[in-house]
């Protein structure tokens, strides 16, 4: 393929200009709820230009974490105004790119200002300890140095948010970032980061690389320059990163998957329950790493919790997510839809009920998309497929147990530890669950997917590299302590 002309294709930033790749070759993103709609096309970039780019990286932020964190906010203030104003076309190109809802596209971008916005403001907060020497004429303290060139390996589902929560506190901690986006979603990041250019960060501060993860997100992995790496995708993927990141004594941080249960007591407030259920298993398509996809109910109240849930999903309304009425889009891309399918039909195998959905969906808005029906399994035992791996997609597993604590153990019963949450008006059960839960969010009487900017974020157990990120737990790993003893 050659850089086409009739649709745009989006170029690499390197040292504050858009430069086209030698390799002539670009990536056409599509429309996932209409693939006769051409989003843009992205490059496949080489080893070299993400080279071009650390390099630039590198000596950008020789001054760059000279400034006062005060100077570096306001670049960051700026930006947030300029995504602010440009919400409603960057939330449609979402839409377009990766099939979430365009309310869910606008609130994720809204969220990708406040995220701005709050590490922003990070610029003239503390940042270290004044600790009591042993030596009464002598000041020690710690301060925060900055990592050095910081590379972001993001993945398709949060296509703003997730690049700013890494980018935002990396820049305002003093580091340069080097970014390389999902190529699902790279059209979405490209225009985040015109964003970062209108807000005039110094050249070389900012650098954005597209292409493939096996060659960019690679050799950003190994390069000897690249002081962390912070990634958020598959488990595979991941541990490879960690991996490269080890043996060369870089700096690294690893989100992944999930496979995230929510309890029902028998004391739950049942509607709650329902309305959490579906929330949290079906928006943007089962495609956030804090989705639902086990649901743990109390035997007492398993039959009244399943018929409101079917009848709750049957009213769903599933389409192209810049429809007013559409509640649900289609799978992000073929791969994704191929994948939910074969998990249905591995709980089929397996002897599950499938009592809701299981279908690709058929007919006139349908054909040219990846749309699959909302899906739930009943019968379903904690040991199967359904109920271990992450499947992300629309696709809940029912499981019955007698006990609460048989829920918790259930629960707990995954290789993943991302999120987790209990409906009951039982505060002991709360607290039970709080203790008991090998997850790193924790939620009562509210759905599994549920994050805030301000608040740490990241899972236990398979979930994570056992860092946090967002809120202030992200200054612990874009930022190296300095303990500094004056006498
Ligand atoms: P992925 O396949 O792991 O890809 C994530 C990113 O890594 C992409 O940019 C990808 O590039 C890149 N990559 C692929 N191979 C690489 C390599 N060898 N070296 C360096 N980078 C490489 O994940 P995905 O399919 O985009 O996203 C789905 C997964 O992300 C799910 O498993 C989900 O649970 C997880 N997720 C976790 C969180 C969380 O915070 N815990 C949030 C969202 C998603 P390409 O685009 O070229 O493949
Ligand atoms: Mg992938």
């Amino acid at each position: 393929m050659t850089v086409e002309t009739k649709n745009k294709t989006y170029l690499n930033f390197v040292n504050g200009e858009w430069v086209a790749s030698v390799s002539g070759e670009v990536k056409t993103n599509l429309n996932p709820a209409n693939t006769d709609d051409v989003v843009g096309a992205i490059q496949m970039s080489t080893k070299e230009e993400l080279n071009d780019a650390v390099k630039a990286a590198k000596q950008a932020q020789k001054a760059w974490r000279k400034l006062s964190g005060n100077e570096r906010g306001a670049y960051l203030f700026k930006a947030a105004d300029i995504l602010e104003n440009r919400l409603d076309e960057i939330a449609e190109c979402m839409t377009r790119e990766m099939g979430k809802t365009l309310p869910e596209a606008k609130g994720e971008t809204a969220r990708g200002v406040a995220i701005l916005r709050y590490y922003a403001g990070e610029g003239l907060r503390s940042e270290g300890d004044v600790i009591p020497s042993t030596d009464p004429s002598a000041l020690m303290f710690t301060k925060r140095a900055p990592l050095g060139v910081v590379g972001v390996i993001t993945p398709w589902n949060f296509p703003v948010a997730i690049p700013l929560w890494k980018m935002a506190p990396a820049l305002i901690y003093g580091n340069a970032v080097v970014i390389k986006p999902a190529q699902e979603a790279a059209v979405t990041c490209a225009k985040v980061v015109e964003c970062l250019e209108e807000a005039g960060f110094p050249k070389g501060v900012v650098n954005l690389v597209t292409g493939s993860g096996s060659v960019i997100g690679q050799a950003l992995t190994d390069h000897p320059d690249v002081a962390g790496i912070t990634f958020t995708g598959s488990n595979t993927v991941g541990k490879g990163i960690g991996q490269g990141c080890l043996a060369r004594g870089a700096k690294y941080q690893l989100e992944m998957g999930g496979k995230n249960p929510v309890i029902v007591a028998k004391d739950a407030d049942l509607n709650l329950a329902v309305e959490a259920t579906i929330s949290g298993a079906f928006r943007s398509t089962g495609q956030k790493c804090t989705a639902t996809s086990r649901v743990i109910v109390e035997a007492d109240v398993y039959e009244k919790f399943k018929e409101k849930l079917l009848s709750k999903t049957a009213e769903l309304i599933i389409g192209d997510g810049l429809s007013e009425n559409v509640w649900m889009g289609p799978c992000a891309s073929e791969n994704q839809l191929k994948t939910v399918l074969h998990y249905i039909e591995k709980g089929k195998e397996e002897g599950a009920a499938l009592i809701a959905g299981g279908n690709r969906l058929k007919g006139e808005v349908f054909d040219k998309g990846y749309f699959v029906e909302p899906t739930i399994f009943e019968n379903v035992s904690p040991d199967m497929t359904i109920a271990q791996e992450e499947i992300f997609g629309p696709v809940i597993a029912l499981i019955q147990v007698n006990h609460l604590e048989d829920a918790i153990k259930v629960a707990n019963d995954v290789e993943f530890g991302l999120s987790a949450s209990i409906f009951t008006t039982n505060i002991q059960q709360m607290l039970s669950f709080v203790d008991e839960m090998e997850a790193g969010l924790v939620r009562v009487n509210s759905e599994s997917a549920g994050v805030e900017l301000q608040a740490p974020f990241g899972g236990m157990k398979q979930s994570s590299s056992h860092s946090r990120e967002q809120g202030q737990a992200a200054k612990e790993f874009f930022t190296s302590i300095k303990t500094v003893f004056v006498k």
